[in-house]
Formats: structure tokens, sequence, C-alpha cells
């Protein structure tokens, strides 16, 4: 924690920077916790929390911080799931949510420049408003912010189609150490000079530099979608017609699953009911021109035919998003049995989702607990739970056991320790364990050229 005298000194230099009415206390709600609180209650106390305004307050900040070696912890919407938002060591936290200006947006050209504390969802509006698309869609598109996406290099399930935040990224303007702004990339669709620090920025959850702005593409929006669901009796026949609806070249935008356990819980709640031979789910959504739609939802249905034991096609817009309504419902759902769940986000090839979605329920069943699965199964991204009870401890250990195990077991076939959510302080230290040291290594030095005092997010992204 920074001395007392530090402090007294560090509001009166901030608030110079930002404005008294911008430097808020070190304990203000809810800058002490990010989405993961509900999961694990990792809370912090910052020294202090700052609101810039722009760019420039932004990189005064940094230089402050930096001239005074007080820890940086950058802010978006605080709906991270790894803690990488939380100032688990004090130090400043640099909220971005003032700044929200859209500096430019050409909807012919099918591009904009934002700055890092707009949502997600208004990001989203924007680009509807002009018949436009920006397709990365995290589940909390009112929460996040597009720095924060861009900091997470943020997914979620049209990830399957269109890719990651990354993938709509073609430039950034970063605040770096010790307090410098600078620009990678911009409204160019492509750029090879140089390395790829556009690419190096994206994803690395403000342990590199602050974003304060985001050149961003996106495209037509396409003119129908559609969703529907199919249920099977069990993963195997689920991954099965997975794999076939991908090998017969179906590219839907969303493809994903919700294994046993979770479809039992949600089983209640499934708008309409659901027969009692349906136990693993999988969830499509698909989207083109109307006659795109049309053929594709031939090919998918026929696909998805074999094996399965209902099938659901939203008869319209409202049936889509009750359908989506439901999946969306399973995390709060599956807390509910117990009170309490651990979740972990792993990533494994296609061809080894099966594997994955059993060892989560053998791994669980070894520490003594119930998990249940589901995610965005075209991408082998899965969301594993583990049910513990919120005040049981001895619960709450072996699920955390069970976790490092099962991340363990995706790097064994393949896979990868966080599909989306990334490292945060929630996994810290585990590169090494499952990268290897030269790997570890590479990241190291990165870090200590772009951070040679490890001020910016210490001890996260490790
Ligand atoms: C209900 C729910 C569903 C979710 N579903 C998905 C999903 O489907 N896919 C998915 O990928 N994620 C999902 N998430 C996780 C979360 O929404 C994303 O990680 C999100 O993009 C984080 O954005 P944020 O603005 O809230 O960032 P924060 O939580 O504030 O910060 C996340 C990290 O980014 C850093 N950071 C934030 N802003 C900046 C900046 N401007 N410059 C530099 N670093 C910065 C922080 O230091 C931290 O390390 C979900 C979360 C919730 C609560």
């Amino acid at each position: 924690m920074t001395p007392a005298p530090m402090l007294a000194a560090l509001g009166r230099d901030l608030a110079g920077i930002v404005g008294a009415a911008h430097v808020l206390s070190g304990d203000t709600p809810p800058y002490g916790e990010d989405a993961s609180h509900d999961r694990v209650g990792l809370h912090g106390v910052a020294d202090a929390v700052v609101r810039p305004a722009d760019a420039d307050e932004v990189r005064r900040v940094v230089a402050w911080c930096y001239e005074h070696e007080v820890p940086i912890v950058p802010r978006g919407g605080g709906s991270g799931l790894a803690g990488g938002a939380v100032p688990v060591a004090g130090g400043v936290v640099v909220a971005m949510e003032r700044m929200t200006a859209v500096r430019s947006f050409d909807a012919p050209l099918w591009r904009a420049e934002i700055e890092a504390g707009l949502s997600t969802a208004d990001v989203i509006r924007l680009g509807r408003e002009s018949g436009l698309l920006f397709p990365p869609n995290p589940g909390a598109v009112e929460q996040s912010q597009i720095g924060g996406n861009v900091a997470t290099n943020a997914g979620g399930p049209r990830a399957f189609k269109y890719g990651v935040t990354g993938n709509w990224v073609t430039g950034l303007e970063v605040v770096v150490a010790p307090g410098e702004l600078i620009r990678v990339g911009g409204a160019r669709r492509k750029d090879v000079a140089g390395y790829d620090l556009r690419g190096l920025f994206v994803g690395s959850e403000g342990t590199l530099g602050i974003v304060t702005s985001v050149w961003l593409r996106f495209v037509p929006a396409p003119a129908a979608s559609l969703r529907l669901a199919t249920f099977y009796e069990g993963a195997a026949a689920g991954c099965a017609a997975i794999e076939r609806l991908v090998g017969n070249g179906v590219v839907p935008a969303a493809l994903e699953y919700a294994d046993e356990g979770a479809v039992e819980i949600g089983r209640p709640s499934f708008p309409g009911g659901l027969a009692p031979a349906a136990r693993f789910a999988v969830l499509i959504e698909l989207d083109g021109s109307q006659a795109d739609v049309a053929a594709q939802r031939a090919e998918t249905l026929e696909a998805l035919a074999d094996g399965a034991v209902a099938t659901v096609v939203a008869a319209d817009a409202r049936e889509g998003a009750e359908l989506w309504r439901w999946r969306d419902g399973l995390s709060s759902a599956v807390t509910a049995v117990r009170g309490g769940r651990l979740g972990e986000d792993i990533v494994v090839p296609l061809d080894r989702l099966e594997d994955v979605i059993a060892e989560v329920v053998r791994i669980a069943a070894r520490h003594g607990l119930d998990a249940c699965s589901w995610g965005h199964a075209g991408d082998g991204n899965v969301h594993a739970n583990f049910l513990v009870g919120a005040h049981d401890v001895q619960a709450q250990r072996a699920a955390g056991a069970a976790a490092v195990e099962l991340c363990d077991y995706a790097v064994s076939i393949g896979g990868s320790i966080s599909g989306e959510h990334g490292i945060g302080w929630l996994k810290r230290g585990r590169l090494e364990r499952h990268q290897g040291p030269v790997v570890a290594g590479i990241h190291a030095a990165i870090k200590a050229a772009l951070d040679p005092k490890n001020l910016l997010n210490p001890g996260k992204k490790t």
C-alpha cells in the first residue's frame, strides 16, 4: 500500500490532472470488484480511482504514476470474469467511463473511431442505426466497454462466424509507459509495416498500456436471421451433429451447446417445455440474406437431424429472443442450485469437444463436486461450472483444484487455459505451467520492454 504522505500528494496531483470531482476514494464501489466477484469474492481497494475525460489526461495520469512508482489498473465496464480490473495491490484505478466519444463514423466506408469507454451495446447500436453490424457480442454488452473488449479480446457466440473482437480492430490509440500516447494501425484496413503491435495490445488485459480509442470496422447488417435448437440424448450424439454441420460447410453465426447437467437445470424454464429424452442442446443462429437463411435452415436441419430427439425453430424474432434468453439464463439457474459456482473458460480443438465435456463432470466427481458446462461449441470454447455453496469454503477449494486439473487436461489435448475471458488475476502464474518456460520468458521480455517498472496492472496475465 502507498504510504500516507504519498496518498495525499497522489490525491492532490491527480486532481490537478482530471479535476477534483473525478478523483474518487479508492474504496468507491464498484471499482474494487469485477464480475468475477460473485463467483470467487475477489475484492481490492485502490489508492484512488480517477476518471479521465480524454486521452491526454490518461497520458498525464500514467506519467504521474510512472514517475512516482504507483501501480495503474485500467478499468472498463468491470464485466470481466478473470479479476483483471480489480486493484488487488492498490494503486490508481483508471476508469474509462467518461471517454465515450465517437470520434468519427463513416457508415458508407463501414468504419468508426470510438473512444475506449463507449459500451459495447452503444457500438452495436451505432452500427445498427446505419444498417451495419458490429458482430462481437460478449454477454454483458450494456456493461462492458469497447476498450475492455479489446483488452480481453472478447469473443461471444458470434465469434464462430465473425471472429473475436481483435478481428474487427484496425487500429488503436494507446497510452504506454512512461506516459506516451501512440497510435498503431488506423482507419486503413491492412498494415504489415513492422511487428503487429495492434495485435500485441489486443488481449493484453491492461498490462502493456491503456487503450484510449479504437478504430473499428463493421459489415453491412445481414437482412435476415433465424434461431433454432436441436436436442439429443447425450453429448455423443450432440457433438457428432455439430461436427456434421461444420463438415457440411454450413457457417452459422452462432453454434452453441449446453450439456446434460445444464439442460437438466434449465429444463423447467425452457419455453414450451422439453421432452424427457432431450438432454443435450445445440443452439444455432443463422444469418444472411433471406434466401441464404432459407437455404442454411434446410441444410442445418438436415445435418442436425440424425439422433435429434427434439427440434425447435423460432417462428419469429420474439421466439428467437426467448430461446437465447433461456441460454443466457443458464448461468443464473446453475448458480441458484447451490448458491455459487466456479466458472472456468477453456478452449479445445473442435474434435475434442465431446471428450472435454465428459471430463468436466469426471474431474468434478473426483473432487466431490457436481458440474455442468455450456459454451461456444463451434469454437470448442467450454464454460465449465463447478457447483459450490456460497459459504462452503471446502467445496470452493475443491473447485479451485478441479479447475486447475481441467486446464491441465485442456492443454494435454491441444487446448488452452482461456478461450475468451483471459488470465487476469484468477489464473495468474499459470502461463509457465501451461505454455512452458520459453514461451513464458517471451511474455516476460515483452512485458519488461513495454513496462520496465512493472506498474501496468502488475501481477495480472502472468
Ligand atoms: C454475464 C456475462 C457474460 C459474459 N459473456 C462473455 C462472452 O460470451 N464472451 C467473452 O469474451 N466475455 C464474456 N464476458 C466477460 C466480459 O464481458 C468481457 O471480458 C468484457 O469484454 C470485458 O470488458 P469490460 O469493459 O467490462 O472490462 P473490465 O472488466 O473492466 O476489464 C477487463 C480487463 O481489461 C482491462 N481493460 C479494461 N479497459 C481497458 C482499456 N481501456 N485499456 C487497457 N486495458 C483495459 C482491465 O484492466 C482488465 O484486465 C461475460 C461477462 C458477463 C458478466
